[in-house]
């Protein structure tokens, strides 16, 4: 059996995906096939749809999710069919990351999220010439039904606006477990974010959520300073090319970089305090390097580190995010604008300008 589907293919690095009519397979062990109400686009699915990523086409891209559970494989018990869920990135559950409780850091994360096929190298998805890649961050959900895993199956409340909450599997995860978990951020404490992106904006209202007595917010954008101030920062700073220094940012407790601008990342580092973090989540260019003052990050226990998907288990992270959201905490809806999913090409595009911060596509 299989379940005739509409997704969104890349078949041609570079360029946007074509919705074509696709089968996908019944789910098998530890397996969820869910469909789809919504997915958020994320920057990364531009990352490998221009080929950055050794992600093999043709594929079906997408990880921000949300639907309902159509039907579990064995061994799934968490969820049940009808349930909502928000999908989640992927891991191999007995890694000793996994172990620890720190999905994010599986060490199979590069090949359960970008390999896009499962371990036995076959694919969820099939076309009428043959099979199309699947299983990226464990669930290609540009598509009306998508397989995803149980670990990275969120069960979440059924009376919530499931087409807004997709992005909480990725880019909203990915800044507010920055500040929750990797960061730590605490009453009283200096935060700076470089660049007021979805991951940016998370990040701020995390921020805000922990208390912290400074909260400045970084971006080339006037607009999205002004949004970000308007979401909890305490200063904004429209990028000009001056110092952030001149800016008036010095001794603080954390920054976090979205930018993935090196020459931005090294003067941040220059603007922490004693035992400040500086927490990296952009993508780089493969062997992108960035200079350290090694007397200054030595000499008060400053610390530079990377942080995937927030360090976040995302079966607790994200239900405590749907919480703080109904709380009127984490206002996600003032990021968003929908797109039906035949317009994704220009869902991706208002994306990548800038025009929209999330960008979701409604299937
Ligand atoms: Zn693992
Ligand atoms: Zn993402």
């Amino acid at each position: 059996m299989t379940t005739p589907a509409i997704a969104a293919v890349s078949r041609v690095v570079g360029e946007a995906p074509q919705l074509e009519i696709v089968t996908i397979d019944d789910p098998r062990a530890g397996e969820v096939l869910v469909k789809l109400v919504a997915t958020g686009i994320c920057h990364t699915d531009m990352v490998m749809r221009d080929g950055h990523l050794p992600v093999p086409m043709p594929v079906v891209l997408g990880h921000e999710g949300a639907g309902h559970v159509v039907a579990v494989g064995e061994g799934v018990s968490h969820v049940a069919p009808g349930d909502a869920v928000v999908l989640s990135f992927a891991s191999c559950g007995a890694c000793p990351s996994c172990e620890l409780d720190a999905p994010s850091y599986c060490h199979a994360f590069f090949s359960r999220n970008f390999l896009a096929m499962r371990e036995d190298d076959s694919t969820a998805i099939h076309d009428g010439a043959g099979p199309v890649h699947s299983h990226i961050f464990g669930q290609s959900s540009f598509a009306t039904y998508a397989i995803a895993h149980g670990r990275n199956t969120v069960k979440v409340e059924a009376d919530l606006p499931l087409e807004l909450m997709g992005p909480l599997g990725c880019g909203f995860l990915t800044g507010a477990g920055a500040v929750l978990n990797a960061l730590d951020v605490r009453e009283g404490q200096g935060f700076a974010v470089l660049g007021a992106g979805a991951v940016g904006m998370a990040a701020i209202m995390a921020a805000k959520i922990r208390g912290a007595a400074r909260i400045i917010a970084v971006d080339r954008s006037a607009d999205r300073v002004a949004l970000a101030l308007s979401l909890g920062a305490t200063q904004g700073v429209v990028a000009d090319g001056r110092p952030l220094a001149e800016h008036g940012l010095a001794g603080l407790d954390h920054v976090l970089d979205t930018t993935g601008h090196v020459p931005l990342i090294e003067e941040a580092i220059m603007t922490l305090g004693p035992q400040g973090q500086a927490g990296l989540v952009a993508a780089f260019a493969p062997g992108a390097q960035v200079r350290l003052d090694a007397a200054f990050v030595m000499s008060a226990g400053r610390v530079v580190r990377g942080i995937v998907e927030g360090s976040a288990d995302p079966q607790s992270l994200i239900p405590q995010l749907v919480a703080y959201w109904r709380a009127g905490l984490f206002p996600i809806e003032r990021l968003v604008r929908f797109y039906p999913f035949a317009e994704i090409a220009q869902a991706i595009a208002a994306g990548e300008s800038g025009s929209v911060i999330k960008p979701i596509v409604r299937m």
